[in-house]
């Protein structure tokens, strides 16, 4: 948004709210655009530099510098690695099983390769797939 200081032809001063200078010149001429105070259509540009609105509000600051984030998300994905059962290489058929209640509902991780977690992905089965470096011992 471009914001002009505008002035009529009785010298009333306003302020226009514009998508450009173009769309100014446009509404202008066109005679759209008007003195609020007398409704006159000679309306012109006050000498003053047209100025660039800036939203006011900052976003807030986070408490939590990026390193903390980062930490607590580690912490909860080995969380995650310590609450699920390690299913190995039967990862995609398990995930099915449970996903289509024939094995009972619990956490599970192990190892899928990418066309398993696409078709995983695909059938609607959650899953996420992960490269983080494991605690355990994975031979
Ligand atoms: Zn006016």
């Amino acid at each position: 948004m471009i914001v002009y200081n505008l002035t009529c032809a009785k010298k009333h001063t306003f302020e226009g709210w514009f998508a450009s200078g173009e769309a100014f010149d446009r509404q202008s001429d066109q005679g759209q655009v008007t003195c609020p105070v007398c409704g006159d259509h000679h309306v012109t540009r006050a000498p003053s530099s047209p100025h660039l609105r800036r939203a006011s509000a900052q976003a807030p600051r986070s408490e939590v510098g990026q390193d903390g984030d980062l930490e607590r998300l580690l912490e909860g994905l080995r969380q995650v690695m310590e609450d699920s059962e390690d299913v190995g290489e039967a990862f995609a058929q398990e995930a099915r099983r449970i996903h289509y209640m024939e094995a009972p509902l619990r956490s599970i991780r192990g190892v899928a390769t990418l066309g398993d977690t696409a078709e995983l992905l695909e059938e609607g089965i959650p899953v996420l797939p992960l490269s983080v470096p494991l605690k355990k011992d994975l031979h």
